[in-house]
């Protein structure tokens, strides 16, 4: 009967461990679009995607730390051509 109770209670932490997993992983499925990390090609600095300047050119969408950084990054582009 000790055995019994032995495996149910191992059945019991394997379904808590089970939701403990996935309640974890579906938390991270959130977490990337909130903190997602864009490159400024202008200065290759990391900044969050919500704060980032979002500029196309081109037709490639951008993303810049500033607005200066956006203007000095379309001045490099025009220079190159
Ligand atoms: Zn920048």
């Amino acid at each position: 009967m000790a055995r019994f109770a032995l495996i149910a209670l191992g059945i019991l932490i394997l379904f808590f461990l089970f939701r403990w997993a996935f309640g974890s992983s579906s938390q991270k499925a959130e977490n990337p679009d909130a903190t997602e990390m864009v490159k400024d090609p202008n200065c290759r600095m990391y900044v969050p995607k919500p704060e980032a300047i979002r500029t196309t050119i081109q037709g490639d969408e951008l993303f810049f730390c500033s607005e200066k950084c956006a203007e000095e990054y379309k001045n490099k582009q025009a220079s190159a051509r």
